[in-house]
């Protein structure tokens, strides 16, 4: 995609500091950490959401998280880590390209997402439940 910032880094075309690739994917560092050591996972080939990949695409990036996540962890010497992922710009999505944000995390650290649970009504989960549950079936995999 000529207008993809990812695009153009995976291109070489922009910098990026990069921790991993192969053919197929690339790893680098987020130049607006959430917390230090934060790392963006990308396929090398532009799709733009999660709900776009290939299954062998979604498996080749999923394969790489585990190890990509404890090279993130050690090297911060964190004490967990978040795995974020944003479809859409009502998601915080910013670049249209698919990508997954692993952002260190220490006790100490004092971030806070802006997660704030809610409650269902009685008999409204069910319902959510019935209508997934059929767009599971519905939806190709
Ligand atoms: P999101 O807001 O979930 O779409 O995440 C996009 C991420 O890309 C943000 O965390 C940005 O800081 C990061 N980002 C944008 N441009 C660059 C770039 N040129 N190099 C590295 N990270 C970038
Ligand atoms: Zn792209």
């Amino acid at each position: 995609m000529a207008d993809c910032i990812f695009c153009k880094i995976v291109a070489g075309q922009i910098p990026s500091a990069r921790v991993y690739e192969d053919a197929t994917k690339l790893a680098f560092m987020d130049i607006g950490p959430i917390q230090p050591g934060h790392v963006l996972l990308i396929p090398k080939a532009h799709f733009e959401r999660l709900t776009d990949l290939p299954a062998e695409v979604a498996a080749d990036l999923a394969a790489c998280l585990p190890r990509l996540a404890r090279a993130v962890v050690a090297a911060a010497r964190a004490d967990g880590f978040n795995l974020m992922q944003t479809n859409g710009t009502c998601a915080g999505q910013s670049v249209a390209h698919v990508h997954f944000h692993i952002i260190p995390r220490r006790n100490d650290d004092g971030y806070r997402f802006h997660w704030q649970p809610t409650a269902y009504k009685p008999g409204e989960m069910e319902s959510w439940r019935a209508k997934i549950a059929a767009e599971v079936v519905r939806a190709q995999a």
